[in-house]
């Protein structure tokens, strides 16, 4: 097929996605502001956030895709306790709905998480660089502290055990600024698993953890040996990028996703990042019995070979591709676009890459075998447009 078609006709469905999009906000609003008001506290079942001694529901927030308060409100009623955000989503206002949201609200009564990128190698300006985001983390979100920080997706043992790093994590704990540390990773290697518990200064860690990984074994036995050691897990992408097919037509079944993670008891809980009430009532009904059926069991079994959107970072399509481009950063700005609907995500990432211009222009044809069956090729082909669409007219 050719490779333009291809681009414009799927520039053109997310656009019409983006209308689409902003032309339910008031309706979801309306609807919430009831919501709101009627969500009862559920009833979930808890586990403990290693040697935090943090008691937490199994379900959390993560809250990069919501930027409707009533939702947060919503969740905060139902008795969700744990917000999950970052210093980079959505340019900072996902921080400070958060903080507008929580300022009237008793102190003890929630956890917040947020994440900071540094550059690696790091810069000569590091310590000072890496203090200004978290003061202004901590100013967004109102807060004198975070429950616990996370240094945010990192992808090697060297940024993880840098020693400039740990230091400057040590002050803002010993600053008060900071309660707990962590770290986040979507690189699915249990090499890093171990590297951040040997390090013994990291009380969290948010991993990808979903019913699709390849090397759920290794992964399972890292975080055993973590857990021993203390420390505490959270799961993200729980739903593998949230739709069940390559091209992110049908929804995923959540509750099945999210019951498959629950069954792994080292798991404290997870941060499925619903954003409308009725994806935040799908998770609250998931709550209800985390025990698997037999269906739900088939259906995941049914999807496990299927090619969805969720990419291992095994790392195999870069040793082959001719202009070695950071795919699996790309197969995850598809994710955010065609899973999430959230083409905006898919530019702040593509825009942290260094790409040229034209993509993959020096192929005729595409040499790359991905291990889970990606058609890497039109993937890139189909997102790498969003680059030069402004941000404002992004979902
Ligand atoms: S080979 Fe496929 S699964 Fe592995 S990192 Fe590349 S795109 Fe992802
Ligand atoms: S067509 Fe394939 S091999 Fe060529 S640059 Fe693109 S991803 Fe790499």
């Amino acid at each position: 097929m050719d490779k333009n078609s291809v681009n414009r006709r799927s520039f053109l469905r997310i656009s019409a996605t983006a209308g689409a999009g902003a032309l339910l906000i008031p309706g979801a609003a309306a609807s919430g502001l009831n919501k709101a008001v009627e969500t009862q506290k559920t009833k979930f079942p808890t586990r403990t956030l290693g040697r935090t001694g943090i008691e937490l529901p199994v379900l959390s927030m993560g809250v990069m895709r919501a930027d409707n308060p009533n939702v947060v409100r919503a969740a905060y009623n139902a008795g969700i306790t744990h917000f999950d955000t970052a210093h980079g989503y959505q340019n900072g206002r996902n921080e400070e709905m958060l903080g507008n949201f929580f300022q009237d609200k008793p102190r003890d009564s929630f956890y917040i998480a947020t994440k900071g990128k540094f550059e690696y190698p790091l810069r000569d300006t590091f310590e000072a660089d890496y203090t200004a985001l978290l003061d202004l983390s901590l100013s967004r979100l109102k807060m004198d502290y975070v429950d616990w920080f996370y240094t945010h997706a990192l992808d090697s043992v060297e940024q993880i055990t840098d020693e400039r790093v740990i230091a400057q994590l040590k002050k803002f704990k010993a600053e008060g600024k900071i309660r707990h540390l962590g770290i986040s990773t979507h690189a699915l290697k249990p090499e890093l698993i171990d590297a951040a518990v040997d390090a013994g200064v990291y009380d969290v860690v948010l991993l990808s953890y979903n019913f699709k990984l390849n090397n759920l074994k290794e992964t399972d036995e890292a975080i055993a040996r973590g857990v021993k050691a203390g420390v505490g897990f959270v799961a993200m992408k729980s739903m593998t990028g949230a739709r069940e097919d390559a091209e992110g037509k049908k929804k995923v079944n959540s509750t099945a996703c999210l019951k498959w993670v629950w069954q792994n008891e080292n798991i404290t809980t997870t941060i499925p990042g619903f954003s409308s009430f009725d994806e935040l009532d799908e998770c609250l009904a998931a709550v209800s019995d985390l025990k698997l059926t037999p269906d739900e069991n088939e259906y995941l079994a049914n999807l496990r070979n299927q090619e969805m959107l969720f990419c291992q970072r095994c790392g195999e399509c870069e040793k082959q591709c001719k202009e070695h481009l950071p795919i699996p950063e790309l197969m995850r700005a598809y994710m955010y676009a065609y899973g999430y609907r959230q083409s905006s995500l898919s530019h702040e990432t593509m825009a942290e890459l260094s790409l040229p211009q034209e993509i993959c222009k020096s192929c005729t044809n595409c040499s790359v075998k991905c291990t889970s069956g990606f058609d890497v090729a039109r993937k890139i082909a189909a997102i790498a447009p969003v680059r030069n669409v402004p941000v404002e007219l992004l979902t």
